[in-house]
C-alpha cells in the first residue's frame, strides 16, 4: 500500500457541498481519496510521499471530453483556412503514420494535456487501416503509458472520405469488437472505448443504425461531432437527399441517450435542443476551437436551460493551438455571455463544474472521479496561487476560470500516481519525446506531400 499527502494547502473539493478548506489535506492511498478536510482532523497515519501544496490550490484533474491528439503535428499548419480545406490538409498526414508516429503523437499530447491539468480525456480517433488496428493499438498504448485516463472514441467513416479512412460496417464491427475485448476497461478502468461516425455526410442511415446496433450489443458509448456549423447540417441535407438536421436524424437513428456524447455541437434548432435534452443525450462544448474556425458558437444558454449535462473540451491540439481546459472555462462563460447579451447566461462556478465533474458525467465517468471525496478515484492536480496574474486571489473560483492557465498547474496526480512533480512529468523523458516528435512529424508531412506553406 502507497500514501500520499497534499498538505499545506488551499483545498477546493467541489463536491456536492461545495466544501473548500483553506488548510486542508488530501490524503491518498493506493488508486483512491482515502481522506479531504482540515489538516487539525488528518488521521495518523504513516506517508510514503508528501507533497508541500503551501501557496497552492488543491483541487480535482480536470475532464477534458474532446480532442484529437494524432492531429498535434498539424498543430501550426493552415490556422487561417476554412474548417473543411483544413481537414484536407491535415488528414493524409495522418494518413501517413505507422505504429511509431501515431505512438508519440498520442505520448505528446497525453503529455501536453496533463501538463494543463487534464488528468481525463476522450481521444476522437481518425485514422488510416494500414495494418487492421494498428492505430488504436498504438493509441492505447500510450494512453496506458503516460498513465492518464483516457477514452478512446474509434471514428467511422463508410463514405465520401479519404478511401484509406473508410472502411464496411462489418470491418468496424469486427475491429471494435478485438478492441473492446483487448481495452475496454483496462488498468482497472483507466483506459475505455467509445466509437461513432465522424463526419454526418460520411454515413448513411443505415450505416446510424448498424452503429448504435453494435453499441447496444457490445455496451460502448457513442462520441461524434454534431451540428458544429451550419455547413454540417446543409451537407447532411445533400447527402441524404432530404430537408433533415443532424439531431433529428440522430433522433430517428435512435443515436441519442445519456450514452452519447455530441460535441461542437453549435448550430441546433430549439426542437433539436428539446430532443437532445428528453433523451438525456450529453453535451460537450469546446468554445475557443468553435471561434477558432469562425463557424459560429453555441449559445450555451438554451443547453442549461433545458437540464442537459455539459462537459467541456479543447478539442484537438491543431484545431485550438492548445489543449488549455482553462480557456475553455473562459471562453464558455464569455461566449454565453455575448449570445445572451447576459452576464449571468453561464457563471464561474458551473463553468468549473463543467471542466470537472459535470465533465466527468457527461464522459460516464461520473462515478470514478471529477471531485475530492473519499473514495473516489485519486486523480488530482495542484495550481500554484503565488503568481502575479492571481493575485489578489479574494474568489479563486473566478481566479481559476478567468485568469488561471494551463501554466499554472503544478503537480499532477492520476489514478493515485503522480505524473507530474513541480511541472516536470515523471513518466517520460519531455525533452527526447519532443525531437522524436519534430523529427517524426517531418517525415510523415515529406511522405504525405503536405504544402506547409499554405
Ligand atoms: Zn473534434
Amino acid at each position: 500500500m502507497t500514501t500520499t499527502l497534499f498538505q499545506g494547502g488551499r483545498v477546493l473539493t467541489l463536491d456536492q457541498s461545495d466544501r473548500q478548506y483553506h488548510d486542508g489535506c488530501v490524503l491518498v492511498r493506493d488508486d483512491r481519496i482515502a481522506y479531504v478536510g482540515p489538516r487539525a482532523d488528518l488521521p495518523d497515519t504513516p506517508v510514503d510521499h508528501l507533497i508541500d501544496a503551501t501557496g497552492k490550490l488543491v483541487m480535482p484533474g480536470l475532464v477534458n471530453g474532446h480532442t484529437h491528439l494524432s492531429m498535434i503535428f498539424g498543430r501550426t499548419l493552415g490556422p487561417e483556412k476554412l474548417l473543411l480545406d483544413w481537414l484536407d490538409q491535415q488528414l493524409p498526414m495522418i494518413g501517413a503514420f505507422d505504429g511509431e508516429a501515431m505512438y508519440v503523437a498520442q505520448m505528446l499530447g497525453c503529455l501536453e494535456n496533463l501538463k494543463n491539468g487534464n488528468t481525463s480525456l476522450v481521444e476522437n480517433l481518425a485514422a488510416a487501416h494500414p495494418d487492421d488496428t494498428a492505430m488504436e493499438d498504438a493509441t492505447f498504448r500510450a494512453l496506458r503509458d503516460s498513465g492518464i485516463r483516457g477514452t478512446l472514441a474509434r471514428a467511422f467513416e463508410g463514405r465520401n472520405f479519404l478511401p484509406d479512412f473508410m472502411e464496411s460496417l462489418e470491418d468496424q464491427a469486427r475491429r471494435v469488437t478485438a478492441l473492446a475485448e483487448r481495452w475496454h476497461g483496462a488498468e482497472d478502468d483507466r483506459l475505455r472505448l467509445s466509437f461513432g461516425p465522424l463526419l454526418p455526410w460520411c454515413m448513411t442511415e443505415e450505416m446510424y443504425r448498424e452503429t448504435r446496433a453494435l453499441a447496444d450489443r457490445l455496451g460502448l458509448c457513442l462520441h461524434m461531432h454534431v451540428a458544429e456549423s451550419p455547413e454540417f447540417n446543409r451537407l447532411i441535407a445533400k447527402h441524404l437527399g432530404r430537408d433533415i438536421r443532424q439531431v433529428e436524424l440522430l433522433h430517428e437513428t435512435g443515436c441519442l441517450g445519456p450514452d452519447v456524447q455530441v460535441v461542437a455541437v453549435s448550430d441546433v434548432s430549439p426542437r433539436e435542443v428539446e430532443l437532445l435534452a428528453e433523451s438525456d443525450t450529453r453535451v460537450l462544448l469546446d468554445p475557443p476551437t468553435r471561434l477558432f474556425w469562425g463557424t459560429g458558437f453555441p449559445a450555451i444558454h438554451p443547453f442549461l436551460d433545458a437540464g442537459l449535462t455539459c462537459g467541456l473540451a479543447t478539442n484537438g491540439p491543431a484545431a485550438n493551438c492548445g489543449q488549455d481546459l482553462f480557456e475553455s472555462m473562459k471562453y464558455a462563460c464569455a461566449t454565453a455571455k455575448t449570445a445572451k447579451n447576459d452576464p449571468q447566461a453561464l457563471g464561474r462556478y458551473r463553468a468549473l463544474r463543467m471542466a470537472t465533474s459535470e465533465g466527468a458525467r457527461a464522459i460516464g465517468r461520473g462515478d470514478q472521479v471529477g471531485c475530492l471525496e473519499a473514495g473516489l478515484k485519486a486523480d488530482i492536480i495542484t495550481v500554484d496561487l503565488e503568481q502575479a496574474h492571481l493575485a489578489p486571489t479574494l474568489d479563486v473560483t473566478a481566479a481559476l476560470v478567468y485568469s488561471a492557465k494551463g501554466t499554472d498547474v503544478r503537480d499532477v496526480m492520476v489514478d493515485g500516481r503522480l505524473l507530474i512533480e513541480n511541472r516536470k512529468a515523471l513518466f517520460v523523458d519531455e525533452s527526447a519525446l519532443m525531437r522524436q516528435a519534430e523529427e517524426i512529424a517531418r517525415r510523415c508531412i515529406r511522405e504525405a506531400g503536405v504544402d506547409v506553406s499554405l
